[in-house]
């Protein structure tokens, strides 16, 4: 399928699943504008590498979604959003009595205020235009919980909230929302917890993959960027014109259970 003339607003694509899904949207001749709080010069070459390889145009803008009037911005600077991919995120792991404020309001605000603030955003643009895709990146613990990830959990679980919102208010127009439901899927955000679940569990590296991280994942594989791209390539698609209010699991079963 084609994606030329439209517009792809990935947040947070510099790394892991945004990059890419934004790399998919790309290869369907999407325009993309990549995003994160950095503002490098490898975050720009980043964007030249891929309108090079791609043929389409590319830009970095650099917005801390951590900020709300941040979010809104970078929607305003990007000037055009037909396809609206809420992605960025962050994680942290600790049991709930010891759960640190500051890191319970960052999660908070960066995994879900954020896709509130780019959708105000966006949705008057893809009225607009007269077509839209609200993709949002929960988890498949937007769907089912695990200790000591307390606020991950709820800013999953409103993100899902949130996309079946959307997708009523947009219900008789040309424009869907949905969440997709990765289960793991090797990225440096999922690198980032091992330290921390080794520690906790007290196993090594490839204990805790198999018997903690990948335990619940019956297919024992982590999920790759690629197919997290190509799930969001098929929901722009016409095929999936009428899903929206909905989640897509690609979790290997995880959610099965
Ligand atoms: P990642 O760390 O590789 O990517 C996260 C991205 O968000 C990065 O580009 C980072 O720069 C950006 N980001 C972080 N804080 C930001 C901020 N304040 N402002 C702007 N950008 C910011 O992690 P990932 O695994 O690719 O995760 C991407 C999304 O997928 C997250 O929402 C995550 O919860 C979700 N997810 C990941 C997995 C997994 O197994 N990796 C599973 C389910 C869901």
């Amino acid at each position: 399928m084609s994606l030329n003339q439209k517009t792809a607003v990935i947040t947070g694509s510099n790394s892991g699943i945004g990059l890419g899904i934004a790399r998919e949207l790309a290869k369907a001749g999407a325009n993309v504008v990549l995003n994160s709080y950095t503002d490098t010069d490898e975050d720009h070459a980043l964007a030249a590498d891929m309108a090079a390889e791609f043929g389409v145009e590319v830009r970095y803008v650099s917005a801390d979604l951590s900020d709300g009037d941040a979010a809104r911005g970078l929607i305003e600077r990007a000037g055009a959003c037909d396809i609206l991919v809420n992605n960025a995120g962050i994680q942290h792991v600790a049991a709930i009595d010891k759960f640190p404020t500051d890191k319970w309001n960052a999660i908070i605000a960066i995994n879900l205020s954020s896709a509130f603030h780019t959708t105000a955003v966006a949705l008057p643009m893809m009225r607009a235009a007269g077509w839209g895709r609200v993709i949002n990146i929960a988890s498949a613990h937007g769907l089912t919980a695990s200790p000591y990830k307390s606020a991950y959990i709820a800013a999953k679980h409103g993100i899902v909230g949130l996309s079946k919102t959307v997708a009523l208010e947009t219900a008789r127009e040309p424009i869907t929302c949905n969440a997709i439901c990765p289960g793991y899927v090797l990225t440096p955000l999922v690198e980032s917890q091992i330290p921390d679940q080794m520690e906790t569990h007290n196993m090594d590296r490839e204990t805790v993959i198999r018997e903690v991280m990948l335990e619940r994942q019956p297919s024992k594989e982590f999920a790759t960027v690629e197919q997290l791209g190509g799930t969001a390539v098929f929901l722009c698609s016409d095929a999936a014109a009428q899903i929206t209010g909905t989640t897509i699991s690609v979790d290997g079963g995880w959610t099965a259970l």
